[in-house]
């Protein structure tokens, strides 16, 4: 596959952050509690599908749940940012469905062991185009919302974020070193639910700035 950035020909994709755990309410459906710092996990880029894509429920799990979720482009290599420069290194914003295997998932938190496997499956981070970050859009205050076969299922403002943009983004880069092609999923808000083969899915992010179509297999 061509890990090339649509729109971003001097791109490629990079490292995929991903952030757990940062909406109230996603945090209470799941029963589970809130954290000091970001829970970070990360996807392999083989993951990675494209608008009008499709995503591939694999034999491994009998559980797929989507999570809308909005997505940063890193434009800049970055390290140890404080919060108040941090957006400097976004260059573009998107929206991104963070598949999760929920029963992998479920088991891998009962054992004490990494999501990687209920989180990584190829297929399993459709995102759709980047639209170029300016100062004009406020990540905070962004709508995502995501339809299964035209029903509703997640619908929300990035204004209910845990730990915002600028605070994901500084918290990564005093762990690792950013680089551009970098995305960093910034969690999912309420109201994840199952998908099955033939489901079609629409995210999208703001008015206009992000879309994502995918058809389950
Ligand atoms: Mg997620």
């Amino acid at each position: 596959m061509t890990y090339q950035i649509p729109g971003f020909p001097d791109l490629s994709y990079g490292t995929v952050y991903c952030i757990g755990r940062n909406y109230a309410e996603h945090i209470e459906e799941m029963k589970s509690s809130r954290t000091k710092d970001p829970v970070v996990f990360l996807k392999p880029r083989s993951s990675i599908v494209h608008d009008n894509g499709t995503v591939v429920i694999p034999p491994q799990s009998t559980d797929v749940h989507h999570e809308a979720e909005m997505v940063l482009l890193v434009g800049t290599e970055a390290k140890n940012l404080a919060a108040g420069d941090a957006l400097t290194v976004v260059k573009g914003l998107a929206i991104g469905i963070d598949f999760t295997a929920r029963d992998l998932q479920t088991e891998a938190k009962q054992q004490g062991k990494p999501w990687t496997l209920s989180k990584g499956f190829d297929t399993f981070a459709p995102v759709g185009n980047f639209t170029p970050f300016t100062k004009s859009i406020d990540p905070g205050k962004l709508s995502i919302s995501l339809r299964v076969n035209d029903q509703v299922r997640q619908h929300d403002s990035t204004d209910q974020m845990i730990f915002s943009a600028a605070e994901i983004i500084s918290y990564l880069s005093k762990q690792f070193t950013l680089s551009p092609g970098d995305l960093i999923f910034t969690g999912t808000p309420k109201g994840v639910s199952p998908v099955t083969a033939g489901d079609h899915v629409i995210a999208t992010l703001g008015d206009g700035i992000s879309t994502v179509h995918v058809q389950i297999q």
